[in-house]
């Protein structure tokens, strides 16, 4: 049987269906996993999405002509059936399931395992062929439960504080402040947003999604300022608006933070790492959960995570797409590590 889905210039193209998947290029139908700016971009005559996706995706492009499908509702287009599914990435992120005479394809988009308060939870979908991605496709990247980092930016923020030194703290202003916002303990002290921050926590709450009170930083006098802390995005850096926060301490929340030398590349006093991805147990369990025996790599380490799982006896082979460079933890990758350059950095952080 032919492939159910393959590459063109434009993006992921599903030949029977016709339509495309994150495309890079304006096409007449596309199917948007979610509203990263390296998978939804301007121009598609239709756009179908997950329903809770719709308001972010409007946030982010406009008035566009945009269709919302409830996770696990099914539609049919020339035949091929499908449905989104929760990838547990961000606010409105899924995974695409596609069903043609009777064999299953599934795009997973970007996707973290570990449920949180702020999206979905990644949902396994059985099927024959899975394009999974592999941003944090290599062995040396192991999350910590959220809880225990979000404890330790809560006793960062608090010591600042009580040292009267406000707390900034760096995150892509889409998925990652909200995650960051959701795990803060509001007792500390104010809670500050930049201004491309805000919009989004709007569409969050509108979305259902709990997240504790914000100030803008003009709601806030100098003295409590002091005892704040500020989640802005990372263009904001060194930027004349940090000014305003005199003798500050910054951080950097994001999976690249494991690796020692991305966090001295920031220039930053700390580095949580907190990603909207899956590490690489995640990705493996994921996989292992599809019981797809046919894997199609993308965005992230194709070659290391192509060969892992053909040793593995499954039938593994990568995509060559135009995902990753706007992406949340992506975007702000200092640059790709290569393999030998990671390697030597895990070795600093064993010895550390
Ligand atoms: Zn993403
Ligand atoms: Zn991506």
């Amino acid at each position: 049987m032919a492939d159910m889905v393959v590459v063109r210039k434009e993006g992921l193209y599903c030949v029977p269906g016709g339509f495309y998947i994150d495309p890079w290029r304006p096409v007449e139908r596309a199917v948007i996993t979610h509203a990263h700016g390296d998978h939804a971009r301007y121009g598609h005559g239709k756009y179908l999405t997950a329903a809770s996706g719709v308001h972010v995706l409007r946030s982010r492009l406009g008035d566009i002509q945009v269709d919302g499908l409830q996770y696990g509702e099914t539609v049919v287009h020339n035949g091929v059936t499908v449905s989104l599914h929760p990838a547990g990435h961000v606010l409105g992120s899924a995974q695409v399931r596609m069903e043609y005479q009777g064999e299953v394809w599934v795009a997973s988009g970007d996707y973290k395992i570990e449920p949180d308060k702020t999206c979905a939870p990644f949902e396994p979908v059985r099927c024959d062929t899975f394009i999974t991605e592999s941003t944090f496709g290599l062995p040396i990247y192991r999350w910590e439960p959220e809880q225990s980092i979000f404890d330790d930016i809560n006793r960062w923020w608090k010591k600042n504080a009580d040292e009267g030194r406000p707390s900034v703290i760096f995150g892509y202003s889409f998925g990652k402040a909200q995650r960051i916002l959701s795990g803060l303990d509001p007792s500390i002290g104010p809670i500050v947003c930049h201004g491309a921050v805000e919009p989004l926590n709007r569409v969050y709450r509108e979305g259902g999604v709990m997240l504790p009170p914000t100030l803008m930083v003009s709601d806030v006098d100098k003295a409590a300022l002091k005892q704040s802390i500020i989640v802005a995005p990372p263009s904001a850096s060194g930027s004349p608006w940090m000014k305003r926060f005199g003798d500050y301490s910054d951080a950097f929340a994001s999976g690249w933070m494991q690796l020692r030398g991305a966090r001295r590349r920031r220039g930053v006093d700390r580095g949580f790492v907190l990603s909207d991805h899956a590490d690489w147990p995640g990705l493996m369990s994921a996989i292992a959960a599809t019981g797809a025996q046919r894997i199609i790599v993308t965005h992230g380490s194709i070659p290391v995570m192509v060969k892992w799982l053909c040793q593995q006896g499954l039938d593994a082979a990568g995509f060559d797409t135009e995902y990753g460079d706007d992406d949340d933890d992506v975007g702000i990758a200092p640059q790709p590590a290569t393999e030998a350059e990671q390697a030597v950095e895990k070795q600093e952080t064993n010895d550390a």
